[in-house]
């Protein structure tokens, strides 16, 4: 079995072995793909897993065979780059580097210019005519081979480096002359010998075998061990060894180094654009000591540069690079990312790998590339990332626009939002009406707030998670919002607010970026949304694929509108406590909580019913016979009650009771866990007349909408928060009796179903029981996320950053379903429910619904549909195509 395979330089690269991963690791075998496709890859040799297990096995010794392989590999290099190992007249130099079959970055350092000693970094400087290259290249070698072979501490070399530096008087590395690095390689020296007790070595060959066993040593460590642990990685594959010749970019004016991409990584378009720089090594264009140039003529043209382009000043090479982008592309299949160098007007690439791109570019990129017959549709729906198209659907500041940041928060809802800031949300809503724009920044929200948090712009809080009601709430609504930021503390009182020791008034400008969570003074410019055409295009594209349906979360007919503007299939919740809120029924609303018996709870109902039945009568409108959810009312009645005494005087007015009276019955209702309390079908059973009231308004809005306009409204009735199928029978019943009550009162009748969530432990356990009772499930993951946790989904963002930081939980359980629990229950429920009643029709209506991994997890257990907030519903439909097409593993090589 072949222990090292070269690559690059002619090598001869038809071994399968050598592009396994498991053999050579994934940097080997990607260096012998681009090599074998006549890429110019620096020449090198990659020593396999199977030696790197052996030397750990056998007790840290090298064979014979191995010794004589490498021997042989480093004159294949030597051969074809023309130099000498070693060689004091024109050294050849390499790295040595680590390469697992699965990468774990950090794991291993680098060694880089390799080869190099007192003898041969006299010929460096020689060869490249440049002194304090050379002896900052040997400075550098030391440094590093110190540190990762010998084991001395790097801190001493950067200290050594700030003496040197203070004694000179520089402040930075950059004027250091090449006298300087030289004694300081001697300080080094002296250094590696002092701590080490020996002397750096000087044999290049000595040098080498010191990095390849450190590397081998390296798969060992507790840091390696602990990083496979958390990721799953098993210990026993060991890494390889890449050895490769180094190029340089700074060899004078016929060397250089850039980047590019096929391309362009903004928009799309197919053009290359890169940067690179004349005379330069790879970090000066990253690090930005230099300013780069364009790469293509017509770029420097358009930005007006004057720096020429590598397309004037190394028309050749730059030809060479062109030509070998197209290679790339049709044999990656994708767009490239490519780091290159120049050395002596030789072309070199060191990497190729798969661009990254905005969402708007990627969607070209895909839709041209099956266009250019590169990829197929499969393929291209599988090629963008589905949370990416968050960014399409929502406006975007500028990335131009100069920004001061105040303070950084949660990116709790995408999208850009300027305004004035707004204190509560009933001035956010008066400040709106006269034509403001404003943003609503409250400690937390309520549903109290849902009115302001409309009518704002932007929303912004100091407490509360990704899954806080106003997290939740905006994303619905699709406003941005910036949640728990810390640093943000309210005055009502003086109506001010300190943002990072920053006071602000009421009124102030501030400008909100919910995709990144920052909180900035003033107005940023930001870019509209555009719903290109490639957009469309794949989205046509992912409904061709796709099996579950989609449908939204929404509450009202704007909501309704856009998500079906946006490809929603039916409506898959519709909370209708969110409707109770509006200012001209919140007082009925209280009256019926307040009530002290049930006569009184009719009366205030009374009032509520003719608005409820308009509410749902718009919303089958805009539905026009599609399937709509609508749960009964879920929350814990404390949640509407007033709190200020203007709102008791109020409702003191409304009923004749004293204001006292009312607060004492409002005392009463008090509750300690109000999420595991008086909520969900509780209330439905304790109070019947209050799910009669709105499960009449449904069945008469929807004879009202269906004798109107001939579309029959679908209505799906339902419940939430069973644990018990009893729950559910009796409250079928009451759904039952009145659905028949309206239809004879109309002569009309209509076909609906009753059905539940599962959003507890025991409902899922119990699903065959309560599937017997309903006829459809939709998964409440956000609930059952909480009760199965034991995790408030309220208060979570206290202490779920540290536990997802310390690996207890790989994302947000609230954001992405913790498949092995949770998961389990939704798993169990879907199989129970399904062996009830085999025409049970599932979904999910939590927020996981518009998450793609969960969404996966939907696919594989098979539920009819999945649920999302409008604006996820894009996001939700290319998820749910991708499931289906990775499931298939239809997606193309490359893909
Ligand atoms: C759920 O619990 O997952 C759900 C959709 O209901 P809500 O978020 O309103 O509690
Ligand atoms: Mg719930």
């Amino acid at each position: 079995m072949k222990t090292v395979y070269a690559f690059g330089g002619g090598a001869d690269h038809s071994d399968p072995r050598q592009k396994d991963k498991a053999v050579t690791g994934g940097k080997g075998a990607n260096l012998a793909e681009m090599a074998s496709i006549g890429l110019p890859v620096p020449p090198g040799f990659t020593i396999t897993t199977d030696e790197c297990l052996r030397y750990l096995k056998q007790g840290a010794d090298f064979t014979a065979d191995l010794r004589q392989a490498v021997a042989e590999a480093m004159a294949h290099v030597e051969r074809s780059v023309g130099k000498g190992f070693g060689d004091p007249a024109d050294p050849l130099l390499v790295s040595v580097r680590s390469g697992a079959a699965v990468s774990m970055p950090g794991m291993m350092d680098t060694v880089l210019n390799l080869g190099l000693n007192d003898a041969t970094v006299e010929g460096l400087a020689r060869a490249a005519g440049d002194e304090r290259f050379a002896w900052d290249s040997y400075r550098r070698f030391v440094q590093m081979y110190g540190d990762v072979v010998l084991g001395v501490d790097h801190g001493l070399f950067e200290e050594a480096l700030e003496i040197a530096k203070e004694d000179n008087g520089y402040l930075a590395d950059t004027e250091m002359t090449a006298d300087d690095w030289r004694a300081l390689v001697a300080e080094y020296k002296a250094l590696v010998e002092r701590e080490h007790g020996r002397p750096f070595p000087q044999d290049p060959q000595e040098q080498l075998w010191g990095a390849i066993a450190a590397v081998f040593a390296s798969w060992d460590t507790d840091r390696a061990r602990t990083y496979r642990r958390l990721n799953d990685i098993a210990h026993d594959m060991g890494t390889a060894v890449n050895v490769q010749a180094m190029v340089f970019g700074n060899m004078g004016d016929d060397s250089a180094t850039g980047v590019a991409f096929t391309r362009d990584p903004s928009t799309g378009e197919r053009v290359y654009y890169g940067e690179w720089l004349v005379n330069a090594q790879g970090e000066d264009v990253v690090a930005g000591i230099r300013t780069p140039q364009y790469l293509t003529r017509a770029r420097r043209e358009a930005a007006g540069a004057a720096a020429l382009s590598m397309e004037e000043v190394m028309p050749d090479t730059y030809a060479e690079l062109a030509e070998l982008f197209d290679l790339l592309e049709r044999h990656y299949r994708d767009m490239q990312d490519i780091e290159f160098t120049v050395e002596r007007g030789k072309l070199w690439l060191l990497q190729t790998r798969s661009g990254k791109r905005t969402a708007s570019a990627a969607l070209k990129i895909a839709t041209d590339m099956v266009a250019e017959g590169l990829v197929d549709e499969r393929t291209a729906i599988c090629r963008i990332d589905p949370m990416a198209l968050d960014q399409l659907l929502h406006p975007t500041l500028d990335p131009d626009a100069p920004r001061d940041v105040l303070t950084t928060g949660l990116p709790a809802s995408p999208g850009a939002a300027s305004g004035k800031v707004v204190l509560d949300a009933a001035t956010a809503e008066r400040w709106a009406e006269r034509g403001d724009q404003v943003i609503l920044c409250r400690v937390e929200t309520s549903p109290e707030d849902i009115g302001g948090m409309h009518a704002a712009q932007g929303i912004l809080t100091a407490r509360g998670g990704m899954t806080s009601h106003a997290a939740v709430v905006a994303r619905g609504m699709g406003r941005p919002c910036v949640s728990g930021a810390s640093a943000v503390s309210i005055d009502l009182g003086a109506r001010t607010l300190r943002i990072g020791g920053r006071d602000l008034r009421e009124g102030d400008i501030i400008t909100l970026d919910g995709g990144t969570g920052q909180v900035m003074a003033g107005e940023v410019a930001s870019l509209k949304p555009e719903m290109a055409g490639d957009f469309a295009t794949l989205m046509e594209w992912a409904d061709r694929h796709r099996r579950m349906r989609v449908r939204c979360n929404a509450e009202t007919p704007d909501d309704c509108r856009t998500a079906r503007a946006f490809g929603a299939e039916g409506i898959g919740l519709c909370r209708t406590e969110h409707m109770f809120f509006e200012a001209s029924r919140i007082s009925a609303v209280r009256q019926m909580i307040l009530a002290e018996d049930e006569a009184g709870r009719r009366a205030a109902l009374a009032k509520l019913l003719p608005e409820q039945r308009s509410d749902f009568r718009a919303i089958f409108e805009v539905m026009a016979g599609l399937p709509c959810t609508i749960r009964l009312l879920d929350p814990p009645l404390h949640e509407f009650l007033p709190h200020a005494d203007a709102d008791f005087a109020d409702l003191a007015d409304a009923t004749g009771l004293p204001a006292e009276r009312l607060r004492a019955r409002a005392a009463q209702l008090h509750e300690f866990n109000p999420m595991l309390g008086h909520r969900g079908c509780r209330l439905g059973i304790t109070f019947p007349e209050i799910y009669e009231m709105q499960v009449r308004a449904i069945f008469e809005a929807a004879c009202d909408v269906a004798q109107a306009s001939g579309a029959a409204p679908l209505p799906e009735i339902m419940i939430p928060l069973v644990a018990t199928a009893r729950e559910l029978a009796i409250l079928r019943t009451l759904v039952e009796r009145v659905a028949e009550e309206v239809f004879a009162e109309r002569g009309h009748s209509l076909a609906y179903l009753t059905g539940t969530m599962i959003e507890l432990p025991r409902a899922a356990l119990m699903a065959g029981e309560i599937a017997a009772e309903g006829a459809f499930f939709s998964f409440g993951t956000n609930d059952l996320t909480q009760t199965t946790l034991g995790i408030s989904r309220d208060d979570a963002g206290k202490f779920l950053d540290c536990y997802i930081d310390q690996g207890v939980f790989a994302r947000d359980p609230f954001v992405s379903l913790d498949i092995a629990g949770v998961g389990q229950l939704v798993r169990l429920a879907a199989e129970r429910g399904r062996a009830a009643r085999g025409d049970l029709k599932l979904g999910i209506c939590g927020e996981h619904g518009g998450d793609p991994a969960s969404i996966s997890f939907c696919e594989e257990i098979g539920l009819d549909y999945v649920s999302a907030s409008p604006y996820r519903v894009p996001i939700a439909r290319l998820a749910a195509a991708q499931a289906i097409l990775k499931a298939e593993k239809l997606v193309a090589p490359g893909g």
